[in-house]
């Protein structure tokens, strides 16, 4: 994720072409999954689809209210197997403070990165600031304590919802 210093994540940008993050990220998955040996079924490929709608995180019981919209009736397992499989498969992440999903921008590669939440439009822009990690790793190796998973989320008010 080579992001220059200062260029806004498409999620921040207003009026970023959108569709065309949906398409990378779907077309991205299957290609990950077909090398992987991953089913990416039309259940999961529906539920990542509902995921990227938009840069704001979404529920797990939204994702069910959208499939049941499309007169398909899932029972909220099913959703969650799907997500599950979503979220092993690292295409998308678990925003722990909103218990939802939100698209990976990056899922070809492993890492753990960050997640700044405006807390007005609900828009969730992943950065990976390897400091960041770095530190985090460097605190837990001093203290022996090995590192199973990772959670920076900050909240705040984004680039566009800042009052003129
Ligand atoms: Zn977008
Ligand atoms: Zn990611
Ligand atoms: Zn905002």
């Amino acid at each position: 994720m080579a992001r220059k210093k200062g260029k806004l994540p498409a999620a921040m940008r207003r009026g970023h072409d959108h569709g065309r993050c949906v398409e990378e990220a779907m077309t991205l998955a299957a290609e990950l999954c077909a090398r992987r040996g991953a089913r990416l079924t039309e259940l999961r490929r529906s539920v990542l689809e509902f995921v990227w709608q938009s840069h704001a995180p979404l529920g797990a019981y939204a994702i069910l209210d959208m499939l049941s919209a499309e007169g398909r009736k899932p029972m909220p397992p099913t959703v969650y197997r799907a997500l599950d499989f979503l979220l092993q498969q690292k295409l998308i992440h678990r925003i722990a403070s909103l218990n939802a999903y939100i698209g990976c921008i990056d899922p070809g590669r492993p890492h753990s990165g960050q997640h700044l939440i405006c807390r007005l439009c609900g828009t969730v822009a992943e950065v990976d600031e390897e400091a960041i990690s770095g530190a985090i790793a460097a605190s837990a190796r001093d203290l022996q304590f090995s590192v199973e998973r990772q959670t920076v989320e900050v909240t705040g008010i984004c680039v566009n919802c800042v009052p003129d």
